[in-house]
């Protein structure tokens, strides 16, 4: 049945009130005739009453419309209790093929507006008689210092220059338990001082946060919880973690840095990390054991990992944080990179022996880097990545932190030091036959494992790289956990595209089927897939409800021997990270803010011409999700190919869209697809959101 929109519906309404009132009218009139009474002004004063009449009955209506629908939940304020039970399968695996796609209803966005006292999450320094230290203050070499942690009214001795709000109307639907996790690798942690003589470097305490919108407590119905720290004795910059965890997901983190010395410091607390600094969207988050690592620039060219193991592994196995010389982790990475490179050609096919060449180009690498996180103490962490079922590997990027590592091709079976030329290959690849599929659909595990090949060391085996056996989710620092992209009805796809050094008519065709899936998965919803081909086009689509921004671009410079590289459109537009926040900043002036109630995927597919580099590639996640409220961006390590980037974009959209997998999922689905024919190339592609974001349709818009 067609809708009709609401205001025909009211003016019907008034009509037919009209109508009914006249008639009445009428037989009020015939009744007087028949009694002989004459005609008076009266009953046409009564027709002004009438249109007042009609007025109230109007207003009375809308009132119990409003009301009815407040009551059947549709304005859920995000206050209200989230939609449905928590999934207690949140794992990608395995697929549930058969289940049928249900349209869902969902919560629509209201800018938060907490009313009554809004809750903070304080971290306090004070000395060992518990008096908070002021942000002048240096730290003496050697000395105890004790940390406060708390969540509720801003502590007045709150170092945070920019506090984080946790709004009353915005909890969770009941109390949640967080697990508080104080971390270093400058300080030594403990439960309280005298706990220090274990000289540990991470102490983590469970904290109840109360869904009544109070503080939060200990377990003994404490407000704060207390952990000890004790000063490096060496001079100079040191710094300390505070961890919120959820589910074994980080939810938020500060970062407390401090000067060791005599004389004038600078105490100083920051939140720079938040998957969901509203707290009212953690039931989102599935319940699924996670392994996670949270990135840090350290000082000077040192990189910092806190490593942290699922709930699942034994309790004596706590957090460890990691310090990774960038001298010795830099050129690694590059080499990795330039290696992947070399994989990555236009062949969609690969033979057993090319696919053996790239095990053994790129697993020595791999084996080197996993070794670094070993050696710095990651070995009791890493010990139930190779348990199954398998956790999520969860990696967790803070804004403005532009360290990562190409994780996908880190590589997780040992390698003896031998010319590598001398290392067995599975037979998996040494026994294909080239006909068939190399390996059926994504599995976690090498079937010649399950066969009795033993994949503990001396291997060289696709199922190696944590690309294949794993699971990698980094969302990025965010407003809100969720992870549903809403699809609203008519919505609007943009394509930006490049003009150079493609085949035209193969992107035509490929944006084409692009279209075709959407109206395929989502035969209802009439979305429109637009090609734009410059900057302001494309800036002109992106106030729009975007569920998708795709990227089909080149990586350019602005002019001759710049080393930063943007995305690069049409014939010659750049869009740079620069222009993007500007549009953002200006959208907020006007009713036509960047993604402001839709929040899209963005996807980079960054072929030929000029790589977009990690480092790039995260100050791009940083924009677009941490500034524009994106939920999560796709992007590639280095650069590919034109036909096989629209070959591994298909594949993917494929799942996401018409057979609404996850993204974890669409990019596991591709990546074999790849595998299949002795291709490595999925591992180019990694995804800066969470593991369980799906697409989903407004089935009902008001
Ligand atoms: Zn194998």
């Amino acid at each position: 049945m067609t809708r009709l929109s609401p205001w025909v519906r009211k003016l019907l309404v008034i009509v037919a009130i009209q109508k009914v009132l006249r008639s009445l009218a009428r037989c009020r009139r015939r009744r007087y005739r028949r009694a002989g009474v004459p005609s008076t002004k009266a009953p046409r004063r009564r027709r002004w009453y009438r249109g007042l009449l009609v007025l109230a009955i109007v207003a009375i209506v809308a009132v119990l419309r409003s009301l009815a629908r407040r009551r059947r939940g549709r304005f859920r304020s995000p206050g209200a209790a989230p939609p449905g039970p928590v999934p207690d399968d949140g794992a990608p695996f395995p697929y549930r093929p058969d289940e049928p796609h249900v349209e869902e209803t969902v919560t629509l966005y209201a800018p938060p507006t907490p009313p009554g006292t809004p809750r903070y999450a304080n971290a306090v320094p004070t000395n060992q008689s518990e008096e908070p230290l002021g942000e002048d203050q240096s730290l003496e070499p050697g000395a105890v210092v004790l940390l406060r942690v708390s969540i509720g009214p801003l502590d007045p001795d709150s170092l945070e220059r920019s506090p984080v709000i946790f709004p009353d109307h915005l909890l969770p639907a009941e109390d949640v338990w967080l697990r508080v996790l104080v971390a270093s690798s400058d300080f030594q942690v403990g439960a309280d001082a005298d706990d220090l003589a274990r000289a540990e470097l991470a102490v983590e305490k469970p904290f109840l946060l109360p869904a009544d919108g109070s503080p939060a407590h200990t377990e003994r119905e404490e407000q704060w919880l207390w952990f000890a720290l004790r000063v490096p004795e060496r001079t100079g910059p040191a710094s300390a973690r505070v961890n919120y965890y959820y589910r074994d997901a980080l939810i938020q983190s500060q970062r407390l840095t401090a000067i060791v010395g005599t004389g004038r410091g600078r105490l100083e607390v920051v939140t720079d990390y938040t998957a969901s600094a509203l707290l009212h969207d953690l039931d989102e988050i599935p319940d699924t054991p996670r392994v996670s690592i949270l990135l840090n620039d350290g000082p000077g060219t040192t990189h910092q990992l806190l490593l942290r193991p699922s709930r699942d592994t034994p309790a004596e196995r706590s957090a460890v944080p990691i310090s990774l010389p960038g001298e010795s982790v830099g050129p690694l990475v590059d080499k990795l990179r330039v290696e992947l490179a070399r994989t990555v050609t236009s062949k969609r096919v690969h033979s057993s022996k090319q696919l053996e060449n790239d095990l053994r180009r790129l697993a020595p690498l791999g084996r080197d880097l996993h070794r670094k996180l070993l050696v710095g103490g990651a070995g009791e962490v890493f010990q139930r990545l190779h348990q199954r079922p398998r956790p999520l590997l969860a990696v967790t990027r803070p804004k403005n932190v532009t360290f990562t590592l190409p994780w996908n091709c880190l590589y997780r079976i040992g390698l003896p030091s031998v010319p590598i030329e001398k290392v067995p290959v599975c037979p998996l690849v040494s026994e294909w036959k080239e006909r068939e599929p190399l390996v059926d659909g994504p599995v976690d595990t090498c079937p010649w494992e399950e066969k009795g090949v033993s994949h503990a060391e001396n291997l060289l085996c696709p199922f190696g790289f944590w690309g294949f056996g794993l699971t990698v989710e980094s969302p990025a620092s965010a407003w809100s956990a969720q992870a549903r992209v809403k699809l609203m009805p008519s919505a609007t796809v943009v394509v930006a595209e490049t003009k150079s050094g493609i085949d035209r008519k193969s992107l035509d065709d490929h944006v084409a089927r692009l279209q075709s899936m959407f109206d395929s998965g989502f035969p209802k919803a009439g979305v429109n897939v637009v090609p734009e081909t410059t900057r302001a086009q494309i800036r002109a689509q992106l106030s729009y409800d975007l569920p998708l921004v795709y990227f089909f671009c080149h990586g350019q410079r602005d002019r001759v021997n710049s080393p930063d590289i943007y995305l690069g459109v049409g014939a010659k537009d750049i869009i740079s990270v620069g222009d993007f926040i500007d549009w953002v900043e200006a959208s907020w002036l006007t009713d036509q803010i960047i993604w402001h109630d839709v929040r899209p995927l963005v996807f980079i597919n960054a072929c030929e011409a000029l790589e977009v580099s990690p480092r790039t590639l995260c100050s791009y996640v940083d924009a677009f999700v941490g500034l524009a409220n994106a939920m999560g961006v796709v992007g590639t390590e280095v650069k590919v190919p034109q036909n096989l980037a629209m070959e591994y974009a298909e594949i993917f959209f494929n799942e996401l869209l018409v057979r609404h997998r996850s993204i974890s999922e669409a990019q596991q689905v591709a990546r074999f697809a790849f595998l299949a024919t002795g291709n490595l190339f999925g591992l180019a592609y990694t995804a800066h959101a969470w593991a369980h974001l799906t697409v989903v349709a407004r089935s009902a818009v008001e």
